[in-house]
């Protein structure tokens, strides 16, 4: 990804979750999200553009669905995904996304 780019962020009040990516737009719910928001939803960014923006939401869906079954709970299935455990860790770390590797989030399977 090009150093800094952050995303063009739309405010979409009516948005039913706090912040989503979908390359290279970060919709968030809230006015004035806040920074660690941003990050965490910069980071997906990042992976839906080394992965191919559709293989994402294909993986990113089909994991949810597996750890669904696993955990039978939507949050903690949520919380699991591999992009979302690398993007919750890394959160607040602004300069994750400098030194982070090509497919970082497998080290979150
Ligand atoms: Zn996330």
């Amino acid at each position: 990804m090009v150093a800094g780019f952050k995303g063009f962020v739309i405010q979409v009040p009516s948005l039913w979750v706090t912040g989503m990516a979908l390359y290279p737009f970060v919709f968030v719910k809230n006015k004035k999200p806040e920074e660690k928001l941003l990050h965490h939803e910069c980071i997906h960014l990042q992976q839906q553009l080394e992965m191919g923006f559709l293989l994402f939401y294909i993986w990113y869906f089909v994991e949810y669905f597996i750890r669904y079954l696993h955990y039978q709970d939507h949050y903690r299935a949520y919380r699991n995904i591999s992009f979302e455990r690398e993007a919750f860790l890394h959160e607040s770390t602004p300069a994750y996304l400098r030194e982070r590797r090509f497919w970082a989030f497998r080290a979150f399977l």
